[in-house]
């Protein structure tokens, strides 16, 4: 590969791939239970690792799961972008009112997801690292770009925008480089980074079912909402299955399960796991 900013070993073994993005060793831990986890549904697609900046040995270990590490710097942005972006900054003019973000969330990583754009294969399909894949998922490769679901997670409302958590693409550098010209104008402010960028790059985006990247505040605020046996992607938004937060305890059920993908044993089937509290 050619181009510039990204650095894959190894070659492609398939035209299809799931990609996810670690910035740091949290997230590197997030990633290899969605590997596991991808895994486990039987998948033929490459699992792709796109990172930064990693511990060798933290590379080497994921890379026993078969899975190939993209080295990537992060986006070429202007000193001006980077500023508005910064973690202290952002926080302070939109700030997170529905949840924690954990101290390792640096919002500007975030942008460098676009980098997979750049990749060579024919069809994408990106999960956040902190989300595990219950059931195969390889259909998500027939949707068209750009598909994701809607960011549900607590009221109707919620439907008018998409969650960056999962979506589809058809890398092309021609679509990379068009993004980066969008993406750093002067002046211009991402609120929700990465997400808030593609629901304008995309606004005719395609909609996948909710269950396709079932978000775990689901679990809390829309208990209705919940039925195992179709949630496909599982996806742990704000506070995160491996850190201690405040929210744990009632977020046991989801946090279990995510222990259990990310460890070398058996998982439970989920359809035998419990409803959440006040589920018809
Ligand atoms: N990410 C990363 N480093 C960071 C922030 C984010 O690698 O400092 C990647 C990681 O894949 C993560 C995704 O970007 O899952 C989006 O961030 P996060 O999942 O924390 O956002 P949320 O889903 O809580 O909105
Ligand atoms: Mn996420």
């Amino acid at each position: 590969m050619v181009t510039s900013g990204i650095h894959p070993q190894g070659k492609a073994r398939s035209d299809r791939a799931f990609v996810t993005l670690a910035t740091n060793p949290d997230y590197a831990t997030g990633a290899a239970a969605l590997f596991r986890s991808l895994r486990r549904t039987g998948t033929t697609a490459d699992l792709v690792l796109l990172y930064t900046e990693l511990p060798d040995q933290t590379v080497s270990d994921l890379s026993t799961l078969g899975i190939r590490a993209v080295h990537v710097d992060l986006l070429p942005t202007s000193h001006e972008f980077n500023n508005l972006h910064a973690r202290a900054r952002l926080h302070g003019v939109a700030p997170f009112t529905k949840g924690e973000k954990p101290p390792f969330h640096t919002p500007l990583d975030n942008f460098a997801k676009l980098r997979l754009w750049q990749l060579d294969y024919a069809r994408v399909v990106f999960i956040d690292a902190d989300a595990i894949v219950l059931q195969n998922i390889d259909r998500l490769f027939d949707y068209p770009e750009f598909s994701a679901a809607p960011n549900v997670y607590e009221s109707l409302a919620d439907f008018h925008r998409l969650n960056s958590g999962v979506f589809t693409a058809r890398p092309s550098q021609a679509t990379y480089d068009a993004m980066l010209a969008r993406l750093d104008q002067p002046g211009q402010f991402w609120k929700r980074t990465d997400q808030t960028f593609l629901e304008a790059y995309f606004p005719n985006w395609h909609g996948l079912p909710v269950f396709d990247n079932m978000l775990q505040y689901v679990w809390l605020n829309l208990p209705d909402l919940w039925r195992w046996q179709d949630i496909r992607v599982l996806h742990y938004q704000y506070e995160k299955p491996w850190e201690n937060h405040a929210k744990a305890d009632s977020l046991r059920v989801l946090i279990d399960l995510w222990k259990a993908h990310a460890g070398d044993g058996p998982v439970p089937d989920p359809r035998d796991l419990p409803l959440p509290p006040g589920a018809a």
